[in-house]
C-alpha cells in the first residue's frame, strides 16, 4: 500500500480506536479525562503525542479483565506470558482477533519466504505463550503443513526433521543453535538438512547468532518479532530479500520510538523505547503501550519494495538495560564484541556482583572445540580454564575490547564450550545480577 493511503487507513483507525476505548474501557475514559482529552481530540497519527502512555503496570493493577473493551462472553482466546515476578500478563481475543493475529503470522512467514505447501516445523512452546499457537494459524492461514512439534525434546526433534523435511522452521535462535549443535553430533552436514529458512525470535539476538544459525541448518534466518501485549509473535518480520531491520505490520500495530527518560518522539536512526498503539484489536486495545524493548525505526524505502516501517534490532529491554558503575550494558553489545573473536563462541553469561560497594561483572565465554582441544589438561579445573600464556593473552584481550567499546571494566573467564546454560526451546537468561537492588 503506498505510504499515503496507509497514512490515511491509520489516522481513521486511530480515531476509531480511541473513541471505541473511551466508551468501552473504564480505565482509558478516566485516563483520557484526566489529561483532558477526548476521542474528537485524536484525528490522526499526529495527536497521538497528546496520550499518555500505557505501562505495564496496568495490566498488573486491572489483572486479569479488568481492560476489557468486551464483555468476557465475547472472548474467544486467552493467552498468558509468566511475569518474572508476581501475576502473569493476561492477553485476551476475540475472534476477529484471533483472526487479525493468522493474518499478520501469515504475512510473516510469507515475508520470510514461506510458501503454500512447504511444510512447517513450528518448534515454538505450544500453551499461554503466544508463541505456538500464533505462528500455527498463520503457518494454516498460508496454506501450509504445520508439524506442531512445540519445544523440548531435541532428540525427537531432530528425527522429525531429518524424516518429515520441512522447508521452514520456527523456533527461539538459541534453540535454533541446540538444534545446530544437535546436527553436528549426528554427524549431519547443513546440506542433509531440508530446511530453508527459519523465522526466529522471542528473545533479543544477533548477527554472530544468525551466522551460526545459518551455517550449521544450512537456512536463512530471518528475525520475526512481537509480544503478547499487542498480540504475540507477527507484530513485526524481517523480509527475507533485505534481512534489514523487521517490517512493522503498521496497519494494525502502530510504532512510535521515544526518549527513554522524557517519551518525547525520536526521530529515524535514534534508539528509544518501542511504543505501540492498537488500531484493529477489539478485545483489549492499547494506547501508546510501553513495551520496554529498546531500537530505531527507518521510514527509507526497503530493497522489497515493501512500504511498511522497518524497525532495528532489539538492543535490549529498557528494564533488563544493567546499569554496573554508572555505565549502561545490555549484554547484546558484549555479543556484538564476542564476535570478533575467532577463538571464541557466542555463548556467554554476565555475572554482575556487589563486593561490598563496588560492582564487579564476570563475562564467562566458551572457547571454540577447537581453540579447547589445544587447552593443556592440566590447567582445567572447575571448569575454568586456567591462565596458560595462550589463554592470559586470549582473557586479555576480550577484557581490553569489553573496557575499550563499552567503557566498562570486566572479568572474564573462559570455560570449555557447552558448559554455559543452553535453552531447551524456553527462553535464555545470559545475565545473572547477584546484587539485590
Ligand atoms: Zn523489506
Amino acid at each position: 500500500m503506498p505510504r499515503e493511503s496507509l497514512r490515511a487507513l491509520q489516522n481513521k483507525r486511530l480515531h476509531n480506536t480511541v473513541d471505541y476505548v473511551y466508551h468501552q474501557v473504564p480505565y482509558y475514559r478516566e485516563t483520557l479525562d484526566r489529561v483532558g482529552i477526548k476521542p474528537e481530540n485524536i484525528r490522526s497519527v499526529d495527536d497521538l503525542q497528546k496520550l499518555p502512555f500505557t505501562k505495564k503496570q496496568a495490566l498488573r493493577d486491572y489483572y486479569p479483565f479488568g481492560l476489557l473493551a468486551v464483555p468476557r462472553e465475547n472472548l474467544m482466546r486467552i493467552h498468558a506470558s509468566s511475569g518474572t515476578t508476581g501475576k502473569p500478563t493476561v492477553v485476551c481475543y476475540t475472534a476477529n482477533d484471533v483472526d487479525v493475529f493468522a493474518e499478520v503470522n501469515a504475512r510473516s512467514l510469507a515475508t520470510a519466504g514461506a510458501r503454500r505447501g512447504m511444510i512447517l516445523h513450528n518448534a515454538y512452546g505450544y500453551g499461554l505463550f503466544t508463541g505456538g499457537l500464533g505462528i500455527h494459524y498463520g503457518g494454516e492461514r498460508l496454506g501450509m503443513t504445520v508439524v506442531p512439534v512445540s519445544g523440548g525434546a531435541t532428540q525427537r526433534q531432530v528425527t522429525l526433521i531429518l524424516d518429515f523435511k520441512p522447508e521452514v522452521i520456527c523456533c527461539t535462535p538459541s534453540y535454533a543453535q541446540t538444534l545446530g549443535e544437535e546436527f553436528k553430533k549426528r554427524g549431519i552436514s547443513p546440506e542433509e538438512i531440508s530446511l530453508k529458512v527459519g523465522l526466529l525470535g522471542a528473545e533479543p539476538w544477533t548477527e554472530t547468532i544468525r551466522v551460526a544459525v545459518e551455517a550449521s541448518l544450512g537456512i536463512a534466518a530471518t528475525n520475526i518479532y512481537g509480544l503478547s501485549e499487542i498480540i504475540g509473535p507477527g507484530v513485526s518480520q524481517e523480509c527475507i530479500e533485505a534481512r534489514a531491520g523487521s517490517h512493522i505490520w503498521e496497519d494494525h500495530f502502530y510504532p512510535e520510538v521515544v526518549n527513554i527518560e522524557t517519551g518525547n518522539p525520536l526521530p529515524d536512526g535514534k534508539e528509544g523505547v518501542l511504543i505501540f498503539t492498537h488500531l484493529t484489536r477489539e478485545a483489549m486495545p492499547l494506547l501508546r503501550y510501553w513495551t520496554g524493548d529498546i531500537t530505531y525505526l527507518t521510514h527509507d524505502v526497503c530493497a522489497c519494495g515493501r512500504t511498511h516501517v522497518r524497525m532495528g534490532p532489539i538492543r535490549g529491554r529498557a528494564d533488563d538495560m544493567l546499569i554496573v558503575r554508572g555505565v549502561n550494558l545490555y549484554p547484546t553489545q558484549v555479543e556484538e564484541i564476542l564476535k570478533g573473536i575467532p577463538e571464541v563462541t557466542p555463548h556467554y553469561q554476565i555475572v554482575v556482583t556487589r563486593v561490598s560497594t563496588l560492582d564487579e561483572v564476570e563475562v564467562k565465554v566458551e572457547l571454540t572445540e577447537e581453540v579447547f582441544r589445544h587447552v593443556a589438561q592440566d590447567v582445567i579445573t572447575d571448569d575454568v580454564i586456567a591462565v596458560d600464556h595462550a589463554m592470559h593473552a586470549l582473557r586479555n584481550k576480550i577484557e581490553h575490547l569489553i573496557r575499550d567499546t563499552l567503557g566498562l571494566g570486566v572479568t572474564v573467564t573462559l570455560v570449555p564450550p557447552e558448559t554455559v546454560p543452553r535453552s531447551e526451546g524456553g527462553k535464555l537468561r545470559r545475565v545473572e545480577d547477584k546484587r539485590n537492588l
